[in-house]
């Protein structure tokens, strides 16, 4: 069988390995690129099934400076990723984020605020009345008041990924569908890929960007990676009464999150303990009825009636050491790179990641310094401090 030579492998075709397609061949157009994704339908990528929100609202400065970069990024991104003259839709809306805020979680709140103001983020802090003022249909209730990010929202998670995709494409990716069941290395170097139809792909250089499988897929290579795939359920729910506005993503203490969709719908989920661990992909009504339902009535009194159209499972790249990416070289393997372990907010960190990513392969300065999600970090047992993990 022919082997084929590449000067790098991303594995896994979604948002981040398109990112990182995209930002390596935008700075090395000659490259020999080959990104190896075995679902060209994403019908299971996290991408594909995520939520799409966008917000500067972390504790961590580094992760508010991820969001900045990608507000910046969204704004332009259809006029930016045109492939003659067609852009891709991504729907950027900015409808904001609304955290509700307990009275023991004020001065966490209060911390973050000051951090993400201090970055240069918009955020700000609305009293409980003026939640209900802005929002009269939120029971403030048990909440002493708010952060609000204007400038966050959400977007469609696909179009974001078809517009890498395309512009990688267009720049000389090669995307193969097919599966990679192992990564190749020669003693503690990397040397290629082994694909499911027997095909080898050499390289020196192999990056990892299989979402939730990325722990499964370094350990083809003796590497073992803190990630599990943890189930998320989302649901569509249709309330009986018209919203003047649409609503911002809005999180509660407890995790409970919704925003509005298109079609007067609106999406709400919720990350549990005993969310199931694994590659399943069920949704179970019973979860939006029991759990989800009755605290989102207490919030908006208002969706005591409503109807639940559908729902959908999508995994977590779940991060055990502390839900925030991996980022950068593998240490004990030379030529390996990690962008995994998003947990439930990689979306939104795609073009800084993918930006970052792509300059410590080509050995430029980096545009942002995320040193801080090196993979060493899994080595030296040393987690990052996010408060604003949902
Ligand atoms: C329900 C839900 C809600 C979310 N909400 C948000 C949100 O509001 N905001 C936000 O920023 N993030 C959110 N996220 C997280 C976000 O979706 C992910 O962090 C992000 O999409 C991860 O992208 P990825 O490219 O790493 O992984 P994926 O999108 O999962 O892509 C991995 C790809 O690798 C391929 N692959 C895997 N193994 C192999 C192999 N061996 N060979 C070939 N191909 C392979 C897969 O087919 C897949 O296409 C959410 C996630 C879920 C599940």
């Amino acid at each position: 069988m022919k082997n084929s030579n590449y000067d790098i492998i991303i594995v896994g075709g979604a948002v981040m390995g398109s990112s990182v397609a995209f930002h390596l061949l935008t700075d090395e157009p000659k490259l020999k690129l080959a990104v190896v994704e075995r679902d060209p339908a994403y019908t299971r990528a996290s991408t594909a099934l995520s939520l799409g929100g966008v917000r500067i609202q972390f504790s961590f400065k580094e992760n508010i400076q991820i969001s900045l970069y990608a507000q910046k990024c969204f704004a332009t991104f259809e006029e930016e990723m045109a492939v003659n003259g067609v852009k891709p839709s991504i729907q950027f809306r900015q409808e904001g984020y609304l955290f509700l805020i307990e009275d023991s979680g004020r001065a966490l709140a209060e911390e973050a605020l000051t951090l993400q103001k201090s970055l240069g983020g918009e955020a700000e802090w609305w009293s409980a009345e003026e939640i209900k003022k802005r929002f009269p249909l939120f029971s403030a209730d048990g909440f002493i008041g708010g952060t609000f990010g204007p400038k966050d929202g959400y977007l469609d998670p696909y179009g974001l990924l078809m517009g890498y995709r395309a512009k990688a494409v267009s720049l000389g990716a090669y995307y193969i569908a097919d599966e990679v069941v192992e990564l190749r290395k020669s003693g503690k170097t990397m040397s290629g890929v082994g694909l499911a139809s027997g095909q080898i792909l050499n390289s020196p250089i192999i990056v990892n960007a299989a979402g939730a499988w990325s722990a499964e897929l370094a350990r083809t290579a003796g590497v073992e990676l803190p990630i599990i795939p943890i189930r998320r359920e989302v649901f569509a729910v249709k309330p009986s009464v018209n919203l003047e506005r649409p609503l911002p993503l809005t999180i509660t203490p407890s995790g409970l999150y919704f925003r509005s969709e298109t079609g007067g719908l609106i999406l709400v989920g919720r990350s549990l303990e005993e969310d199931k661990v694994g590659f399943d992909f069920n949704w179970d009504w019973g979860r939006f009825q029991e759990t989800l339902w009755p605290e989102l009535v207490r919030i908006i009194p208002a969706f005591e009636t409503l109807k639940l159209v559908r729902g959908w499972a999508g995994l977590y790249d779940q991060n055990l050491l502390d839900s925030n990416a991996f980022l950068g070289p593998w240490p004990e393997l030379q030529g390996l790179y990690l962008i995994n372990g998003f947990s439930g907010h990689g979306l939104q960190q795609s073009p800084a990641a993918g930006r970052y990513l792509a300059e410590l392969i080509l050995g430029r300065t980096p545009t942002l310094d995320l040193r801080c999600f090196s993979p060493q970090r899994i080595l030296d047992h040393r987690p990052l401090q996010e408060g604003g993990i949902v």
